[in-house]
């Protein structure tokens, strides 16, 4: 296998659990590795939009099994979701002096910009971060999904999937020692060996669509620039 190529134009998928530093709310010291990474990738003239979870606060599927009725319960996972894009802008500006866009699938004027997409592909034009908040603004969906979606629709070259692991394995890596990471597989693999890479109707939009995805670990400084120049890390599922 030889060296991957840069990408030009990227979206970045959070995992909100992630952002809450696996406790409730936002963890701070994670939003800042997280923003220095980030303003790597604008430094090195590279397109960077972000699309987080809301894990960290709500999840609509937990909400339901104590007894919420699920749509509503989404909604509030989906408005969870916002207050991370607020803290991860607010860091991004005032600490990397970065333009940044939060641009919401629920509409709230005060708080954000409405998904326009042409909108949000001239704001990554001129350098800006665009952070996509409330998912797809649908229940019964999910950020991964949202990542997907809006990778596909702005034009992003491959969706960088960051996580708390090093990439995609054959077996959990907590609990089976003999588990080997994959440095590259296709999507159609993923599929045929039932490996767990994205929730089903993301993992289906990128497979159709030939979107690559790149899972990587989050927590090694540095690793969103290398994943957006090229750089082996991480998994890369392509077609
Ligand atoms: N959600 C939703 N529609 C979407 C995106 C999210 O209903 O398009 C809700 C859903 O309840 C989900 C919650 O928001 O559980 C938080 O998102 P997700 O679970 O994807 O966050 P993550 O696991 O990445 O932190």
């Amino acid at each position: 296998h030889g060296p991957r190529t840069g990408f030009r134009r990227v979206l970045l998928k959070l995992g909100g659990e992630m952002f809450g530093g696996g406790g409730l709310g936002v963890d701070p010291k994670v939003v800042e590795t997280v923003s220095r990474q980030i303003a790597e990738v604008v430094a090195s003239g590279a397109q960077i939009a972000v699309v987080i979870g809301g894990g960290n606060f709500f999840r609509g599927s937990e909400l339901q099994q104590r007894g919420m009725d699920r749509s509503r319960a989404d909604y509030m996972g989906m408005l969870a979701t916002v207050m991370n894009c607020l803290a991860l802008q607010d860091f991004l500006e005032r600490e990397h002096h970065l333009d940044t866009r939060v641009q919401t699938a629920i509409t709230m004027g005060q708080v954000a910009e409405a998904y326009i997409p042409r909108r949000a592909i001239r704001h990554l034009e001129k350098g800006r971060v665009v952070i996509f908040g409330a998912g797809v603004g649908m229940p019964f969906f999910s950020t991964d999904t949202a990542g997907a979606q809006r990778a596909l629709e702005i034009g992003c070259e491959a969706l960088l999937l960051a996580k708390g692991v090093d990439g995609v394995y054959t077996a959990d890596p907590k609990t089976d020692p003999t588990a080997e990471m994959y440095t590259e597989i296709t999507h159609r693999e993923v599929l045929e060996r039932g490996l767990k890479v994205a929730d089903a109707t993301a993992f289906s939009l990128c497979m159709d669509n030939k979107m690559p995805i790149i899972v990587f670990n989050l927590l090694t400084e540095g690793n969103i620039v290398r994943a957006v120049r090229g750089e082996r890390i991480g998994t890369l599922v392509s077609t």
